[in-house]
């Protein structure tokens, strides 16, 4: 260093103080959005990303139940990215700051960087929840298929997999030709448990009955790495246990898929609830902290339904 830096006269002295300020202010302008998004999700709260904007259900009265729904339990936080079809070019999410995505999106292809920046979200142990309709988007991008396992509509048939469905104590894959995704009238359908085991499904009835809807039936995917939780009788549809509740396995990400929730109404059903929040949080954590359901909260004999608000938060 030179005699002359260490001597500044004071003009350069008051300069260098001031642009120090000026330098300091500037970091901390820049810096303190970051902090406010930091600390934006609460200690022990589960980072949620729900994707909507395009269905060929009801998506703007469902979505904002499925957020009463999760909220109200206090153990999610919820960002909204609704993603109109002009909207869907420019659609491309920072995935990594969420513990889970959750899709209500049946509609456009998201460009191919998006696609793959999702890809490689969910490989790496980012992790995904689908919820009904959901499952008949992206009838052509093959590593969503293997995240959801089964899908239906958009010209899935025997091409994209088998048909998956319980008889006689196991499970069948059925390559028998056919097209992809059916269902029967709505109805307070009876959903089975399969798996007494997992984490989405122990402590919950081994059987209960769904608010009315329609019941997915005649799915077909690559159904691989999947283990199906629930099952339901397709009574005036396919005539077969039909999947429910499923789990796939997508590198390291878990994802969770529900074909309940046809609407807002339905979504009021205990049975919806109790899943999508088990299966939103096993998705986001690889466990359950949710306490067991009771028979007389989610009963065989009746479809029971609550409005969002009246969800206990978890303690
Ligand atoms: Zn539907």
């Amino acid at each position: 260093m030179t005699s002359s830096s260490l001597n500044h006269s004071p003009r350069v002295r008051q300069i260098t103080q001031l642009t120090l300020a000026l330098a300091l202010l500037f970091n901390l302008t820049a810096i303190s959005p970051l902090l406010a998004e930091d600390s934006s999700t609460e200690a022990g709260k589960i980072s949620v990303l729900l994707v909507d904007g395009q269905n060929n259900h009801d998506w703007k009265a469902c979505s904002p139940t499925m957020i009463n729904i999760l909220e109200a339990t206090k153990r999610f936080q919820i960002e909204r990215a609704t993603v109109p079809k002009e909207a869907v070019a420019n659609f491309s999410p920072d995935w990594e700051k969420f513990d889970v995505v959750l899709t209500n999106y049946n509609g456009a292809p998201w460009p191919e960087q998006t696609r793959a920046s999702f890809e490689k979200y969910i490989k790496e142990g980012g992790n995904l929840a689908v919820v009904h309709a959901a499952d008949n988007s992206f009838p052509a991008w093959k590593e969503y298929n293997q995240m959801i396992g089964l899908g239906g509509w958009g010209g899935r048939n025997e091409k994209d997999g088998p048909y998956v469905y319980w008889k006689d104590g196991e499970f069948i894959r059925d390559d028998s030709p056919g097209k992809g995704g059916a269902h029967g009238k709505p109805w307070e359908y009876k959903v089975v448990i399969r798996d007494t085991e997992h984490p989405i499904t122990k402590g919950l009835p081994t059987e209960f009955l769904q608010a009315k809807e329609e019941l997915y039936d005649r799915l077909r995917g690559p159904a691989e790495n999947m283990e199906i939780l629930a099952t339901a009788l397709a009574t005036g549809g396919s005539e077969r246990h039909e999947p429910v509740l499923m789990t796939i396995s997508y590198g390291k990400g878990r994802v969770f898929h529900t074909v309940m929730g046809h609407d807002a109404e339905s979504m009021r059903g205990v049975a919806f609830q109790e899943t999508l929040i088990r299966g939103t949080e096993w998705a986001a954590t690889g466990e359950v902290t949710f306490p067991p359901v009771t028979a007389d909260e989610l009963p065989v004999d009746r479809a029971a339904s609550r409005h969002p608000d009246d969800i206990k938060p978890l303690k």
